[in-house]
């Protein structure tokens, strides 16, 4: 029999179970009230870490699961189907925090982090955007300069950051991987540092959590401050100015986990408004017997087979910690952000009234869903890349 990518082994679909049974038992019954009150189930994601979840791709030895990027993708499509907002925060700690902190950290840093990460003990968030800089990354203006002793002066403003804050009274992040330009190269290109920074760290807050999201409001978004926050030398990732490559490979597992989330997305809608079809009469017969209608579901269930088809596909593919896997990585994203963001809205389209209001799920859902044609790259950047790299390697489109 070929092989299905979508549980490619018996451990895959177990852990789809798992994670499924206990979506519906403790993550569905929550999610409408968190959108509501834009507030952060902060206990429910340390539950993960009794799961073995938060630490899905990290090393065994420091408490991690070590499984592969189809793994990463299911638990990532299997949460969003019912909470995206709290799918997003799981994701900015397993893939942001602890996945890139995993594979770019030395071994007395993931000794020292990774088992309180993994556990759920410690949330932790990545701050690569600011204020002024989003896309163009190295358009950055946080700085950090070295002391004499080795260790470094962080200044600047991280914004839209996921986990960023844990609660509505400012608590920070309990670890936060930092992004910030350490100087230039011999050709004037800016060269870029990751340093950890921990909360009761000097110079460290909270400027703001950001309120009155379109959607993913189950999840907090957050402004952090840097002031003269003195970072000693055990806190830089790697070597100094090498985090570009952190940057990039940790971006297309990203791009491939915020994919998966569409894809949860997606399957809900379609499966709302399916049901919905069926139940629903208008005219004395069966509102799916409406050709209009048969156009929303039957381009709804093309789209969800090829998002499902393409991610599973270069989840398959995708080797965790290696970089150079943009162009597919981009691809799914692209495609599936849009998908997944055309089935909500036709699955509001096909519920009518119904469909416009909370009780059927999928306006969250519809304003969910737009966050990921921005966060991790906005549409516009990956048409960019991936027509880059379609330049640099044309064959790729004939093999
Ligand atoms: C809810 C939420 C959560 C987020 N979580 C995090 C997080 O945890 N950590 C983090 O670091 N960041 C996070 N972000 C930030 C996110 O990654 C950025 O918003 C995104 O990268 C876009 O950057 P920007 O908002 O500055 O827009 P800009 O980069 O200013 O873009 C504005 C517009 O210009 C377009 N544009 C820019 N450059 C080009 C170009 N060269 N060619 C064509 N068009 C271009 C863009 O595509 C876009 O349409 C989050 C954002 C949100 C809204």
């Amino acid at each position: 029999m070929p092989e299905d990518h979508t549980n490619p082994t018996e451990e895959h679909q177990m852990l789809r179970a798992m994670v499924r049974d206990w979506t519906k038992e403790f993550v569905e019954p929550q999610a409408h009230v968190h959108d509501t009150q834009e507030k952060f189930n902060l206990e429910l994601l340390r539950d993960l870490g009794g799961l073995g979840l938060l630490g899905i791709s990290a090393p065994e030895e420091y408490g991690g699961s070590n499984l592969d990027a189809t793994a990463c993708v299911m638990v990532h499509e299997e949460l969003s189907y019912s909470d995206p907002g709290f799918a997003l925060a799981f994701l900015a700690h397993s893939m942001l925090f602890v996945n890139n902190f995993a594979h770019n950290a030395n071994e007395e840093q993931k000794a020292r982090i990774l088992p309180k990460v993994c556990s759920g003990e410690w949330i932790g968030a990545m701050a690569m955007s600011e204020p002024d800089a989003g896309t163009d990354v190295l358009g950055l203006s946080s700085t950090a300069t070295k002391q004499v002793d080795g260790s470094y002066i962080l200044n600047g403003r991280k914004m839209w950051i996921t986990n960023g804050c844990l609660d509505d009274q400012g608590t920070p992040a309990d670890v936060v991987l930092v992004y910030a330009k350490t100087g230039e190269d011999e050709h004037g290109r800016v060269q870029i540092s990751t340093f950890l920074v921990e909360a009761g760290m000097e110079g460290y807050s909270v400027g703001q959590k950001i309120m009155d999201k379109t959607g993913m409001r189950a999840s907090n978004t957050a402004e952090l401050v840097f002031d003269g926050c003195k970072i000693p030398a055990a806190n830089l990732i790697g070597e100094e100015g090498q985090s570009m490559v952190h940057m990039m490979g940790n971006l297309e597992l990203e791009r491939l986990t915020l994919a998966a989330m569409s894809l949860g997305i997606a399957r809900r809608c379609l499966h709302e408004m399916n049901q919905y079809a069926s139940d629903r009469t208008a005219f004395g017969q069966s509102i799916r017997e409406f050709g209009q209608i048969q156009k929303y579901i039957g381009d709804s269930w093309a789209k969800y087979r090829a998002m499902r088809a393409y991610i599973y596909d270069t989840a398959y593919n995708y080797q965790i910690g290696c970089a150079g896997q943009r162009l597919d990585s981009d691809g799914v994203k692209l495609f599936a952000s849009v998908a997944a963001k055309e089935i909500a809205d036709a699955a509001i389209q096909v519920m009518g009234g119904y469909g416009y209001v909370a009780e059927y799920h999928v306006e969250r859902l519809w304003r969910d869903s737009k966050l990921l044609e921005i966060g991790g790259g906005t549409l516009e950047s990956h048409q960019k890349n991936i027509t880059r790299d379609l330049s640099k390697s044309p064959e790729v489109i004939n093999e």
